[in-house]
């Protein structure tokens, strides 16, 4: 999701196609007003001229069914429309609103996510359920009825949809909390109670290792049961910006191997066998180089190359093992031991070099490997 002002194109636009090259493949944004509703046309407008067919999400709270019935072109911009339906308007009219954001969707043919967020939940059902857990011998902890009002407002908005007729093939659903035991619980409830696909993470993860911690470990958990069709990281942004979300929902997907982004890096811990920096080193630096060569790559048409694995060890312990477990890998020599590495190709000694020399032999190691292995046949046989 965007954090610029959707009514600022220039700075919305650019940050959309930051999170694209990076590898998101939908992007939300924030459509609050008027003009930021406006703004989505120019915006749509404008990723076509630049050739990115990225779809957008619009994010409707409170004035949803206004701004689409009154901005021309918004709706049409758009390739899905998120509701909160526990903000579609004020008690009294919140039906009727919902109503008219549904009919909208129909018109123009779009799907709609209904998005329920236990901070915006509504008030009704959550009051319902909290007097009735009031009421039992034993009442339900706290978070077991947040859970149960997440999860029937999402049901109830669903069939409110399909009674106000959206087909129900065109709804997607998330119902989310900001602590992963809940956020796991209602999913599986849902999955249990409908059949629309689910967009699935944590609210409000938090700041930094917390909050990618707690992402991962809540998606990990139901990616691993199959539930989840979509997915979002919502991290509170820091140094890393934006595009932080999506690189930790790439590798939450590739480390559960449900799809592959970029090469693996196999790189040991370190310990007291030894008592150099090299290999350290020498794993951050090849890291980085991947991540720089990876789009050069795929530029040059070469395929598969995410699927590689490469390992940087530390000492003869674990070394010659996984580096011939990789596709490629380099050994490198722990405390006392003779200060030669050792570069591994699928399973077999390729080299050795001197340490001094290990980063330029291990990357001449990895263009050649890449160049052979996923590198794009010309007419003469050739790598090009
Ligand atoms: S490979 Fe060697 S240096 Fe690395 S963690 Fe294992 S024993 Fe320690």
């Amino acid at each position: 999701m965007t954090d610029t002002s959707t009514e600022d194109v220039r700075m919305t636009v650019s940050q959309i196609t930051e999170l694209y090259n990076v590898g998101s493949e939908l992007v939300r944004l924030a459509i609050p007003n008027v003009a930021s509703a406006k703004s989505v046309v120019n915006i749509r407008k404008e990723l076509n001229e630049l050739g990115y067919d990225i779809p957008l999400v619009g994010d409707f709270h409170y004035n949803g069914h206004k701004l689409l019935a009154e901005v021309n072109g918004c709706a049409a911009s758009l390739d899905k429309l998120r509701i909160n339906p526990g903000n579609a308007g004020s008690k009294h009219d919140n039906d009727e609103n919902f109503k008219t954001f549904i009919k909208i969707a129909k018109d123009y043919n779009k799907p709609i996510r209904i998005g329920v967020n236990y901070g915006s939940i509504d008030r009704d059902i959550l009051t319902k359920l909290t007097d009735a857990n009031a009421r039992q011998k034993v009442p339900m902890p706290i978070n077991a009825v947040a859970v149960e009002a997440v999860v029937e407002s999402a049901v109830h908005a669903v069939d409110k949809a399909v009674e106000y007729g959206l087909e129900p093939n065109m709804i997607i659903v998330s119902a989310k909390l900001s602590d992963v035991n809940s956020t796991v619980t209602a999913y599986e409830a849902l999955a249990e109670r409908i059949k629309q696909p689910l967009h699935i993470g944590l609210t409000e993860a938090g700041v930094g290792l917390k909050g990618i911690v707690s992402t991962s470990v809540a998606l990990s958990a139901l990616l691993a049961e199959g539930i989840g069709d979509t997915i979002r990281a919502s991290l509170t942004p820091l140094q890393n910006g934006r595009t932080e979300e999506v690189k930790v929902c790439q590798n939450v997907l590739q480390a559960l191997e449900l799809r592959q982004f970029a090469p693996s890096i196999t790189s040991c811990p370190g310990c007291g066998r030894t008592n150099s920096t090299s290999y350290k080193n020498l794993a951050a630096d090849i890291t980085r180089y991947l991540e720089k060569r990876l789009p050069e790559w795929r530029r040059l048409g070469y395929s598969g190359m995410e699927k590689m694995i490469v390992a940087v060890m530390g000492c003869v312990v674990n070394g010659p093992g996984e580096s011939s477990h990789a596709n490629i890998g380099i050994s490198l020599p722990g405390s006392g031991e003779n200060p030669i590495c050792t570069i591994y190709e699928n399973g077999k000694v390729k080299e050795s070099v001197r340490e001094s020399n290990a980063y330029n032999a291990f990357v001449a190691s990895i263009e050649d490997y890449v160049k052979r292995t996923y590198g794009r046949l010309n007419t003469k046989g050739i790598s090009s």
